[in-house]
């Protein structure tokens, strides 16, 4: 029986919320596949409880945990899902298409003589399953074959909603992978400490753009009255005014949160790429003509500087 292999993806022993959905897309693939086995491998150190909790959505857990593991390197990541990948027999190996799962994929998709299909957003067909994938900045949508025996998938967390539980808990087994072959040794992690959530987790998220002038003061305060996090458009990141990791688009990352303000974003493409899944999304433009109102729900003409203190106040009394 086809086997599908879903890769996990933790730190320090916390799955990350894009793996639900990678099991998701997962389930989905295994079932199209015939009823294919839906397997999970997870790397790290101290994986207990996670390997526990990735039991209720698969039928087997692999956990390889060693502290040769501890740090996410994509490639020690990499070699682990490899010897997973061939002790599974897997047919596909999905992950879910975040900074780390488009670092590690193309490594195990090498090493595994695997063709690949990246950043998916919907599986097609029974059988043999293609993949549509967004090309051109999300212009243009593709459908996919990979014709290779192994298949490595990732896919946008954005668009697989998240498993449900299985009716029964897998099966947790301890998998022996090598990482001494690995050339890349871990040396340092340096931690950006925030109290705000993780941008591709939020449920809110207030994006600024250059029309803020790298004053984002407006934007931390609503980001806090809301419990959000912060985003930022590439232009603001580029000038510094912000860290690369806050950026949201084609080339940052893509999100779909319950709420999206984008304040003194013109919203071109690329940025629209990484932010027009959100559910609903207020856009606030001092330019009645900027792009962004074409995929706002809410669209306020008007000084972002004036709009989002009285915003970020209304939302304090609502509280
Ligand atoms: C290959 C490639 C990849 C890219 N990837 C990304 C990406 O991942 N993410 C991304 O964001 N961009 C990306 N870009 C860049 C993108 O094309 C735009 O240049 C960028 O998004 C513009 O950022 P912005 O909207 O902040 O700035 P601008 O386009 O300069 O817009 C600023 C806006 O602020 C408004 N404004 C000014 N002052 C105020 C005020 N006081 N109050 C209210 N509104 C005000 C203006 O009317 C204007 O609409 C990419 C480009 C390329 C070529």
């Amino acid at each position: 029986m086809a086997t599908v292999l879903v890769i996990a993806e933790q730190v320090k022993g916390q799955l990350k919320k894009a793996t639900f959905h990678a099991l998701g897309a997962g389930r989905d693939l295994a079932k199209r596949l015939g009823g294919a086995e839906l397997h999970v491998l997870v790397a790290g150190a101290n994986l207990g409880e996670a390997a526990k909790q990735l039991a209720e959505y698969a039928g087997t857990v692999h956990v390889v945990d060693g502290a040769a593991f501890e740090h996410a390197v994509a490639e020690t990541n990499a070699l682990a899902a490899v010897a997973a990948a061939k002790a599974t027999s897997a047919s596909h190996v999905v992950l879910a298409a975040t900074t780390w799962g488009k670092d590690l994929a193309p490594r195990i998709a090498a090493r595994l003589g695997a063709g690949i299909a990246s950043d998916v957003l919907a599986l097609v067909g029974e059988g043999t399953v293609h993949f549509k994938r967004a090309m051109w900045a999300g212009n243009a949508v593709a459908t996919v074959e990979v014709t290779t025996p192994i298949k490595v998938v990732t896919v946008r967390p954005t668009e697989f909603a998240p498993a449900e539980k299985a009716a029964a808990a897998g099966a947790v087994q301890a998998f022996a992978a090598d990482a001494g072959a690995a050339k890349t040794k871990f040396v340092s992690f340096a931690e950006v400490k925030s109290a705000r959530p993780e941008l591709a987790d939020a449920r809110v998220v207030i994006a600024g753009g250059r029309g803020t002038k790298g004053d984002f003061k407006p934007i931390e305060a609503l980001a806090d009255t809301l419990g959000g996090a912060v985003g930022a458009s590439r232009a603001v990141c580029d000038a510094g005014w912000q860290p690369n990791d806050l950026q949201v688009g084609q080339t940052g990352k893509v999100v779909a949160p319950q709420l999206y303000v984008a304040a003194g974003i013109s919203g071109a493409i690329q940025h629209l790429a990484g932010m027009k899944g959100s559910k609903v999304i207020v856009a606030i433009n001092k330019d009645p003509e900027a792009p962004i109102f074409q995929v706002a729900d809410y669209g306020l003409v008007a000084d972002l500087f004036k709009a989002l203190p009285e915003l970020t106040d209304a939302a304090a009394k609502l509280k």
